[in-house]
């Protein structure tokens, strides 16, 4: 079997910050740009990617296997690297949503359901953890593909 020798060295730094973010492949290399160059976290943080991004922290009552493993996941990488940041990055024509069912927000509209859920997720870790400071952004491209980034306030 090969050994692939790396140019990449251990980060052998505390890291202060966990970003969530969604697995699909189009926007990956807009997240790493913006968490690496943008807001100059320079590989220096922990991250959960999966379907949805940081939907698991909403999905209490619909889908709460899922959510018990998107808690279980946020609890143990703040408390075992005290963690103090939240980045929370929801993206346009997200596939996870069209899965989901209408009901559970409050309009049926994209882009309005996912900030709804960075809202509640943010609410929620709120309550859990108040000395967290939590992010929010919202990804999407132009007609030229080219990705940005919109901070979502409260
Ligand atoms: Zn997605």
């Amino acid at each position: 079997m090969p050994t692939f020798q790396l140019s990449s060295t251990l980060h052998d730094m505390d890291a202060e910050v966990l970003a969530i973010h969604c697995s699909d492949h189009r926007f990956q290399a807009g997240f790493y740009e913006f968490l690496n160059l943008k807001l100059d976290l320079d590989e220096d943080y922990d991250l959960l990617v999966l379907p949805g991004g940081p939907q698991c922290l909403t999905l209490v009552e619909y889908l709460p296997k899922f959510s018990w493993a998107g808690w279980k996941w946020f609890r143990f990488l703040v408390d075992a690297h005290d963690l103090k940041r939240l980045i929370l990055i929801q993206h346009q024509d997200c596939s996870w949503y069209k899965d989901l069912p209408f009901h559970l927000h409050s309009s049926s509209e994209l882009r309005q359901r996912q900030e709804e859920d960075l809202r509640r997720a943010r609410a929620a870790l709120h309550k859990e953890r108040p000395e967290l400071s939590v992010e929010l952004y919202y990804a999407s491209y132009d007609a030229s593909e080219h990705i940005a980034i919109d901070t979502i306030s409260s």
